[in-house]
């Protein structure tokens, strides 16, 4: 995609269904991909923290999870099409997932979610390939790194809020071939 920048963050210039087909063609062609969905909060965050931003630029995709940036690039007359929330892409991406026997790894939220998105996974999403979920709130993340680096899942959903799921995508994410995105909240939604 071309880009299209809105206060110094690169947004990926497409639709949510070609944003999801490019995401769904890496992992088939297993490309290392990393997808920031960033909101307003994200990209002022950004503006002040440098290092932040520096972090976030490496991503392969910024995708416009607001409707705030996309009122923001039609007033810079660079219209981007549309929203392309985290919730969304979280969603239609463990649809796929689950459709076309991939493997996912969880990190993110509380044990309680945790256990009730295990649950619903079981229950909803027999096919897909489940290989760990992980509470957000580990002192060390060594054991979790060391079991996606045995288990290469097609996907690994980090949702541990930013700043931290990013710099912990960052850091892991040479690790495996596959797909990693930060997805903030999505667990807690999605669970219910
Ligand atoms: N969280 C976590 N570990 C932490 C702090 C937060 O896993 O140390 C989880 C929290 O349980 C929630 C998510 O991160 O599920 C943050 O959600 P929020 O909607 O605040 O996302 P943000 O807007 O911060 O990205």
């Amino acid at each position: 995609f071309s880009s299209i920048d809105i206060l110094g963050i690169p947004f990926a210039n497409a639709t949510r269904n070609q944003f999801l087909d490019q995401l769904q063609g890496r992992i088939e062609h297993h490309q290392n991909t990393f997808v920031v969905t960033a909101n307003p909060e994200i990209v002022m965050y950004a503006r002040k923290d440098p290092a932040y931003r520096k972090l976030i630029l490496t991503a392969d995709f910024i995708s416009p999870d607001g409707i705030g940036i996309v009122k923001a690039s039609q007033t810079l007359k660079t219209p981007l099409p549309e929203r392309v929330t985290g919730y969304d892409i979280f969603t239609h991406l463990l649809n796929w997932a689950n459709q076309n026997k991939k493997s996912v790894y969880f990190v993110g939220a509380k044990p309680q979610v945790i256990k009730q998105l295990k649950l619903k996974l079981a229950q909803d999403f027999p096919n897909l390939q489940l290989t760990g979920a992980h509470d957000g709130y580990f002192k060390s993340d060594t054991e979790i790194v060391n079991v996606i680096e045995k288990q290469q899942p097609d996907i690994v959903f980090v949702a541990t809020g930013f700043p931290n799921q990013e710099k912990f995508i960052a850091h892991n994410r040479h690790l495996t071939k596959g797909l990693w995105m930060g997805v903030g909240g999505s667990f807690d939604v999605f669970v219910g």
